[in-house]
């Protein structure tokens, strides 16, 4: 068995397991209750959130170390300046095409006719922070705090300018980048023994949240979630695809089959950044994309990348829109637009910011931030799905980039599907 296919059958196994417990916890007082709960808090719970931990555990490093190699090895060729634009521009470019097919399939299926507005109870919105905090805050006054906190706009920038360094200071800078390019091989084992352990972790995790998952609250609102999963379903598959065979003239299907265990990741952990590990493994090891330009497209596509996100944000606006019977005028259509693909970029990659940073669409076309109220009952859902549309967009825009400045492996990128990439060297 492939680990993509031991990982599927963690989900799988974890998602029925989860579902039954729910059912045994009903009964409350119950034996079968009682050790529905002790299953669920003592053991799932405490083996997911370890999975988790390891998983984040290895974000820091990995994208610090891996982003000095790269970017000293992009400094040498200076096509740094020319890579990054590319990579900006497709990253905005696919998550405006995402919240217009939003905005279109959900004024065509009306989602939020016939929804009862009453029902909904209170919301706060925070505060946003302003453009130019946001890009103040883009350059870290101390390394050590940015990577204390996680913060990868930060770190990134650091990364960056390190690795230039490094390529302008002759035989020590050399030194410094054998430690880092060893370093940085040592990381990539460290992710490589986490993803055999996927499998079990996965299922953990899927059983603690489908024990505890409201299914009903679907049914209510059927329409606006199986809108959303049919955008989600059209951007990965039809629009990603199309672009990519555009773009590239590679296989799509080949794309699809290599992003796979990061698709599995990002949809049980509901976090692009937690997922950044395995998505870079994936990148370089399974679809080819040399690591100077993963190193830096992995980690950015992770934080400001977020097509799914985009797709929630367009269907919740027009739903909460028909919900509280606001028209929204065509101005209104393109600042939801703009607003959802900047927020999508002000979006961290962790679970359910998504439905947080709705409130700044919502407020930029004067819909009442309440409506958020309406569709909380099934986001936890969405967003597992919309995380893993989230991460097959970085790893659709990073190929493209990578093939466009002829640093994507074609050997690898068409053979790896049948290898299991992720033994680790043996010692
Ligand atoms: N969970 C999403 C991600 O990590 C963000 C969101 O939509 O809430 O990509």
């Amino acid at each position: 068995m492939t680990l993509s296919t031991k990982i599927l059958l963690g989900m799988v196994l974890g998602v029925i397991l989860g579902a039954l417990l729910n059912v045994l916890s009903a009964s409350e007082g119950s034996f079968a209750a009682n050790l529905a709960a002790w299953l669920i808090n003592s053991v799932f719970d405490v083996i997911g959130k370890i999975f988790i931990a390891s998983l984040k555990l290895l974000v820091v490093p990995l994208v610090f170390v891996s982003l000095v190699c790269g970017a000293s090895a992009m400094g040498v060729n200076a096509r740094m300046g020319q890579m990054a634009a590319k990579t900006l521009g497709l990253y905005l470019l696919t998550t405006a095409i995402a919240v217009t097919l939003a905005l279109a399939f959900a004024n065509i299926i009306d989602p939020g006719m016939g929804i009862e507005m009453s029902s909904a109870s209170t919301y706060e919105a925070k505060p946003a922070p302003s453009v130019k905090e946001v890009l103040i805050n883009i350059f870290p006054t101390n390394p050590v705090k940015a990577m204390a906190e996680g913060n990868m706009l930060q770190i990134i920038v650091f990364a960056i300018l390190m690795g230039v360094a490094v390529t302008h200071s002759g035989e020590k800078g050399q030194n410094v980048l054998n430690f880092f390019e060893s370093f940085n091989e040592v990381v990539m084992t460290m992710v490589s023994f986490l993803m055999h352990l996927a499998p079990y972790g996965v299922f953990c995790l899927l059983a603690k949240l489908f024990s505890e998952l409201g299914i009903s609250a679907i049914a209510d609102l059927a329409k606006y979630f199986f809108t959303v999963v049919l955008v989600l379903l059209v951007h990965g598959l039809v629009v990603y695809m199309t672009l990519f065979k555009a773009l590239t003239r590679l296989s799509p299907l080949t794309l699809l089959k290599n992003v796979r265990p990061a698709m599995l990741f990002a949809f049980s952990t509901s976090s692009s950044s937690a997922t950044i590990p395995v998505t870079m493994n994936v990148a370089e090891r399974r679809i080819g994309i040399d690591n100077s330009i993963a190193s830096f497209t992995v980690p950015l596509g992770a934080t400001i990348n977020m097509d799914g996100t985009a797709i929630m944000q367009g269907v919740a606006t027009v739903f909460i829109a028909q919900a509280f019977n606001i028209d929204i005028s065509l101005g209104g259509y393109i600042a939801v637009i703009l607003t959802a693909t900047l927020a999508s970029v002000g979006t961290a990659g962790v679970p359910g910011v998504g439905l947080i940073t709705l409130a700044l669409v919502l407020q930029q076309v004067g819909l009442p931030v309440e409506g958020i109220a309406l569709i909380i009952g099934v986001d936890r859902l969405l967003d597992m799905m919309r995380t893993a549309v989230n991460v097959t967009g970085d790893c659709m825009v990073s190929t493209v980039v990578a093939r466009s400045e002829g640093l994507l492996d074609e050997t690898i990128f068409s053979e790896v599907s049948d290898r299991d990439e992720y033994q680790a060297t043996e010692p």
